[in-house]
């Protein structure tokens, strides 16, 4: 049995293995080459005193909706969530934006004759996001614990992001919301599985905010 590990770098991923190994008993000693914790995720006075700056991540549904984080005493350490008012707007060049609001049916009565489609396409993952979280956040190779959900997940996930706004939405203000998601791919979105950020980034708002 493993008595003791080094875990090099205190970033979230970092942080969290940490945790795992000490919680099964291990000794654990955590390398980190700046003065500060947290890698990406750290806030820093970037440009004048008392502005505080993101370094890089700022958006967290993935932390807030995260089972391994959700175990977490975080609050106790802490740790609040801000939830904006809407947790995302994606604008255009005339001044207006697409919103996306908590909930799945005010997104979609804003959506014109997207309502429908869009409601279809969201609401049952994210009436279901424990589960799918579980499922997409851990390890890849085992059985699915939901294998009906996972496929209704999959069958879009697997598009190019582009296919599946083009083929799933007729406004152009509804594919553009969902482009905007999907670009957290940082590939081209006519890559296969670029869908799948769009998706997860998407129903994770509506879930978790
Ligand atoms: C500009 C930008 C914006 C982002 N925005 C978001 C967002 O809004 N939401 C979101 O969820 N994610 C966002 N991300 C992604 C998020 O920041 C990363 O997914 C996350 O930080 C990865 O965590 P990690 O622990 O794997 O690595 P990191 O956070 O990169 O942490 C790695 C740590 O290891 C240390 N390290 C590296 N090498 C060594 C070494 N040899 N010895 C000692 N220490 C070492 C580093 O100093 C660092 O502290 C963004 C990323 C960037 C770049």
């Amino acid at each position: 049995m493993i008595r003791s590990a080094i875990v090099v770098g205190a970033g979230p991923n970092g942080l969290a293995a940490a945790v795992t190994l000490a919680r099964a008993g291990c000794e654990v000693t955590v390398l980190e080459a700046t003065e500060t914790l947290g890698g990406g995720s750290r806030t820093a006075e970037l440009t004048l005193p008392g502005f505080r700056h993101d370094v890089c991540s700022a958006i967290h549904p993935l932390a807030a909706g995260s089972p391994f984080f959700s175990s977490l005493p975080l609050a106790a350490h802490g740790l609040d969530w801000i939830q904006p008012e809407l947790p995302l707007a994606h604008p255009f060049d005339d001044g207006t934006a697409a919103v996306l609001y908590r909930s799945v049916d005010e997104t979609a009565r804003h959506l014109g004759s997207d309502a429908g489609a869009y409601r279809r396409m969201m609401a049952p993952l994210a009436r279901r996001w424990p589960q799918l979280v579980a499922q997409i956040l851990g390890p890849l190779l085992r059985p699915p614990a939901h294998p009906l959900l996972l496929a209704r997940f999959g069958v879009l996930a697997a598009l190019p992001a582009a296919g599946l706004a083009r083929r799933a939405f007729r406004e152009e203000r509804t594919r553009a919301l969902f482009a905007g998601l999907a670009a957290h791919a940082a590939l081209p979105l006519e890559q296969p599985f670029t869908a799948s950020f769009g998706l997860v980034l998407g129903v994770a708002a509506h879930a978790v905010g």
